[in-house]
């Protein structure tokens, strides 16, 4: 007999459950909303999900710790999974299914089908992390076809992600809304991210440079200040304030990540360090 307790809300393990869900509602003429994560939720998460609420009649959310969007080295075999607490948060927000597939029943055997997108992923992420963006454009694309949302929100945390996403949509006609979902921030300005688990207080005191560093440097790009010398300067505070390495900090226009070395149209100024073995990423509208 299983010790584990039911959740508190229904769970799909299969994409057949899944979509024989998705269909009733889709006869009853609902609208259905969608936020995909890799569990471990927090309140930038729940954030999603009410948007997700009040843009749709039914919300869905999965987590799946996706192994394709993890390098060989990087960290998917530690990645926090704690599903019991997650489904408790789902169900006090609302949440109508959770979908939690297991990696068999997402990648069956002799699947070899991989979603590529390009441009967009030629920088930043898609450098240090080159296998990273394949894989999260075939989870996502393989996930909206699952669920077949009529809208779905992805976290501007994830900056250079949302983009993938809006670009694969367009590409491939899926018939979804994808809408951006601010970053939700801890009381000292650190993005709230899974990976904060990891840090050690000391690297979580040394973390809150990242913020403060890029709202000091976006502060003067905004007033149309050259790009390169507070680069050169918040690479050099960060390191100062205890980050061991900083892969990128780089200002990129909003919808291209093009790299700018002013802020002259809509731009991001986007950010990835590392704090003992952790990485962290960040970025801020300019
Ligand atoms: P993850 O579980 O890290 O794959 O993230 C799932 C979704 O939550 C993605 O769309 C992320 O961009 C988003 N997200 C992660 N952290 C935050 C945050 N601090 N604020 C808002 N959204 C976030």
């Amino acid at each position: 007999m299983s010790e584990t307790a039911p959740l508190p809300l229904p769970v799909a393990r299969s994409v057949a459950s899944l979509r024989q869900t998705v269909k009733d509602w889709r006869a009853a003429g609902l609208r259905i909303g969608f936020v995909p994560t890799m569990g471990a939720l927090h309140a930038g998460h729940l954030s999603l999900v009410e948007m997700a609420r009040a843009r749709a009649d039914r919300v869905v959310v999965s987590i799946f710790v996706n192994p394709t969007q993890f390098g060989p080295s990087e960290d998917f075999g530690k990645y926090p999974r704690q599903e019991a607490a997650d489904a408790a948060r789902l169900a006090a927000f609302g949440v109508d299914v959770l979908f939690a597939p297991t990696v068999a029943e997402m990648y069956p055997a002799g699947a070899s089908t991989t979603v590529t997108v390009g441009l967009v992923t030629d920088r930043l992420e898609g450098e240090f992390r080159p296998t990273h963006f394949a894989g999260v454009a075939t989870v996502v694309a393989k996930l909206l076809n699952q669920v077949r949302p009529d809208v779905a929100v992805f976290g501007e945390k994830d900056y250079q992600q949302l983009l993938v996403v809006r670009r694969l949509v367009r590409d491939l006609d899926i018939d979804t809304d994808i809408v951006p979902g601010p970053t939700v921030r801890e009381a000292d300005g650190l993005a709230m991210s899974s990976r904060n688990a990891y840090l050690s207080s000391e690297d979580r005191a040394i973390a809150a440079s990242l913020p403060s560093v890029l709202n000091f440097a976006a502060t003067q790009l905004r007033t149309g200040a050259d790009a390169a010398p507070l680069i050169e300067a918040g690479k050099a505070e960060l390191l100062k304030a205890g980050f061991g390495a900083v892969q990128y900090l780089d200002l990129a226009d909003a919808e291209t990540l093009a790299p700018l070395a002013k802020a002259d149209r809509p731009a991001r100024l986007l950010v990835a360090a590392l704090v003992g073995r952790t990485r962290l990423i960040d970025n801020i509208a300019v």
